[in-house]
């Protein structure tokens, strides 16, 4: 973490949406949307396709930009002025459904890129920085590989390391292992499960439900761009309040 950013207090807000709607021309993709993670926090989004999902997490580091209403990332409210911008994306790390790593470069390069050229750190300490990640996910006998040579599990354990290698206080997570065969599910859950532990506060859209009742402190449901439900995973999978959750809980459970 940088100097000139205050540290939050465990259970200070990390990220704050207050009222957020955002359209795509006419499309009223998110509606009044209001949620808080705490530092610390795992907060797991499940919905249908097309709910808003992934365009609400987009919203928070700014790869969409919303219309109406409030994002606060770490107490720095979101808005055009770039320094603010890159200064919140600094905090926040991103994981996508399909890895988004650089082909051209072997995994160690993907790793410290950022670290070289943003950061401005000298090489070496960079490479050993993402050694130190790639180990942490269990990847360091693939450093010198390209992603094309990786399996999809693989691959989406070096996004991860490539995002902690920016140090970031908070992680969103997109559908990280949707796109992965099944055998290779488990290993990228058991790398976010023990992020999960060491206290990282996480956003995390998925449908992987064994991991939301093991690690999620609340479950949010969105349907439509509203988020139609909020709960601790224990009352959200046994007593689903709304019609449309006990549906979506049916179709997928
Ligand atoms: P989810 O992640 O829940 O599947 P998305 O946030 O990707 O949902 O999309 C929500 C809705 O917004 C969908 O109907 C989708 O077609 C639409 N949408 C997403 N991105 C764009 C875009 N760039 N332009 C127009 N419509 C979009
Ligand atoms: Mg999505």
């Amino acid at each position: 973490m940088s100097t000139q950013q205050a540290k939050l207090d465990d259970g200070a807000p990390m990220i704050e949406m207050r009222g957020v709607n955002k359209w795509y021309g006419d499309f009223h993709v998110l509606r009044d949307i209001d949620f808080t993670v705490k530092k610390g926090e795992r907060i797991v989004i499940c919905g249908p396709s097309g709910s808003g999902k992934s365009t609400l997490i987009r919203c928070i580091n700014h790869l969409e930009e919303h219309q109406q209403g409030e994002i606060v990332v770490g107490g720095t409210p979101l808005t055009q002025d770039i320094k603010r911008i890159e200064q919140i994306r600094r905090r926040v790390g991103m994981v996508f459904q399909h890895f988004n790593l650089f082909p051209h470069l072997t995994v160690l390069e993907n790793c410290s890129l950022a670290l070289v050229w943003v950061q401005k750190r000298p090489r070496r300490e960079a490479e050993a920085t993402a050694m130190k990640y790639l180990e942490r996910v269990r990847i360091a006998d693939q450093a010198k590989k390209y992603p094309g040579q990786l399996s999809g599990g693989q691959q989406q354990r070096v996004a991860i390391a490539r995002s902690l290698c920016m140090h970031p206080e908070v992680m969103l997570f997109d559908e990280p292992t949707s796109a992965l065969d099944p055998e290779m599910i488990k290993e990228v859950l058991d790398v976010m499960i023990e992020l999960a532990e060491e206290g990282m506060t996480m956003l995390c859209v998925t449908h992987e439900m064994g991991f939301a009742k093991t690690v999620a402190d609340r479950v949010i449901f969105m349907d439509q761009g509203q988020i139609i439900e909020e709960n601790a995973p224990e009352p959200f999978f046994n007593n689903p309040q709304s019609e449309r959750t006990q549906l979506f809980l049916s179709q997928i459970l």
